[in-house]
């Protein structure tokens, strides 16, 4: 069957993905933007779609949106986004760095409508992927398959689809209805009657967990809200400016070139800098609210520190959580009615990065500097991963902080291992 061909195929429209399209559009040849599909699941773009709570904002600065610290005269930049959108002087006049997470969200659909060469393709999840190969048995591209059973074929493969959940094995026998993973927060706790009594236990310690635990506090306002951590108490994220500029593009030189062993304890000493902490000002409001609620006897809102869930299960009406204290071994349980999972994203590769790597018969990728998997023998066709590289190129890796310039090292890759006839051809539809 003949399949429809582009040059380059993007799976997931998130920031990554949308900062390559950028990048293509201002660095590569027509012929190629023209050629260059990028698939998203959702009929519109959203920005983290699951805890799109509009009184959350950014944790990094607008100027690090998805192009100006590759080429800040692009007219793809935030502050393009907010002249164009008439909100220019409001922002200015916020007088802040971090946006409010749904003006990134605006910003990233704007860019998706601004994009006039490169094609973005709505409602399409990619399901699958196979290998497409030679006469000889060499595998010269990709054959995707999407949800709505066409398939598209490609040289040339980009996975940008994000990470896959995290939901920790005491909670995989709870029925559905029971548990929300901060993934589908927005979507689904809308679904709980805001007016009656639920018990709410919150899993987690981190930004989300906290997100969670404040948003379900005030609009549930007769609900009684526990968090459960195995963490002594909740922590500060860390923001030194010296550490943060860990964060530079820059240090993923540093970084990739590091023995592994390095690598890993760098990763282990700025997790409070990214994941294991809550900022200061959402941490000091949740304090101040259970310090409220002491004073008044009014108490909905309880931290659980210091435990491990060892088991989560049914009994009558209740989900009943055995808690292991971690510090004087002692087993209690906590009733609740709902589990709010804020724990994360799995650590393994997501499933479509796994997908290829069975295809071509490896068992984990060395990715290149250039965020190029390196294929085995008879393998002549490309694929890039973006945001899944925290291992090899630094924590960075799944945050907005490097992506414009990751965009262009990404392209610069690509059109360097651009077979020479296509270059010619382009030269020459050039040239007329
Ligand atoms: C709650 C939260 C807040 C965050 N805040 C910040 C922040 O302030 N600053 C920061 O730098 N980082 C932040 N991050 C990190 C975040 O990972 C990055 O900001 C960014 O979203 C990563 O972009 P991405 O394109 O790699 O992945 P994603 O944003 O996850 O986008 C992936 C896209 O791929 C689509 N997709 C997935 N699977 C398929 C498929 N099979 N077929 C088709 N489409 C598919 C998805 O629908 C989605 O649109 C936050 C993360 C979370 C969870």
């Amino acid at each position: 069957m003949d399949h429809e061909q582009v040059e380059l195929l993007a799976i997931g429209a998130g920031p990554a993905n949308l900062a390559l399209a950028v990048a293509i559009e201002e660095m590569a040849p027509a012929d190629f933007a023209d050629k260059t599909v990028i698939l998203e699941q959702h009929d519109n773009i959203v920005w983290q779609r699951g805890m799109l709570l509009p009184w959350t904002q950014s944790q990094v600065s607008f100027l690090k949106d998805l192009v100006t610290m590759r080429n800040p005269c692009s007219r793809f930049s935030f502050v393009n986004f907010l002249h164009s959108t008439g909100t220019l002087h409001d922002f200015i006049n916020m007088a802040s760095f971090l946006p409010f997470r749904l003006e990134i969200s605006n910003y990233l659909e704007w860019v998706a409508q601004s994009l006039s060469r490169v094609e973005v393709r709505y409602g399409r999840r990619c399901e699958r992927i196979e290998a497409i190969r030679s006469d000889d048995d060499v595998i010269t591209g990709w054959l995707v398959w999407l949800s709505d059973g066409s398939a598209i074929a490609a040289r040339t493969l980009v996975i940008g689809a994000g990470r896959d959940p995290h939901i920790p094995e005491a909670f995989g026998d709870l029925p559905r209805e029971r548990v929300i993973h901060s993934t589908e927060y927005s979507a689904r706790i809308g679904q709980l009657d805001p007016a009656a009594p639920h018990r709410i236990a919150v899993v987690g310690a981190a930004q989300s967990a906290a997100e969670m635990l404040w948003e379900t506090h005030q609009r549930m306002p007769a609900a009684e809200c526990s968090m459960i951590m195995r963490a002594i108490g909740l922590e500060y994220y860390q923001t030194s400016k010296f550490t943060n500029e860990r964060y530079f593009p820059s240090f993923t030189d540093s970084f990739y070139s590091a023995r592994p062993e390095n690598r890993q304890r760098v990763l282990q000493e700025m997790r409070r800098t990214n994941y294991a902490g809550v900022t200061p000002e959402l941490l000091n409001t949740i304090y101040r609210q259970m310090y409220l609620e002491r004073l008044t006897g009014t108490q909905r809102l309880r931290m659980v520190s210091a435990v491990d869930v060892a088991s989560a299960r049914i009994e009558g009406d209740d989900v009943v959580l055995d808690l292991v204290d971690r510090i004087g071994g002692l087993n209690d349980e906590l009733r609740c009615d709902v589990v709010l999972l804020g724990t994360g994203f799995e650590r393994s590769l997501p499933a479509l990065v796994r997908n290829v790597a069975a295809l071509v018969g490896v068992e984990r990728f060395v990715v290149s500097r250039a965020y190029r998997a390196v294929m085995p023998p008879g393998v002549t066709a490309n694929c890039y991963f973006q945001g899944t590289n925290e291992e090899s190129h630094g924590i960075a890796d799944s945050l907005i902080s490097i992506l414009a310039i990751r965009a262009g090292e990404i392209v610069n890759d690509l059109l360097a291992s651009r077979p020479a006839e296509q270059s010619l051809a382009a030269a020459a539809a050039a040239a007329g």
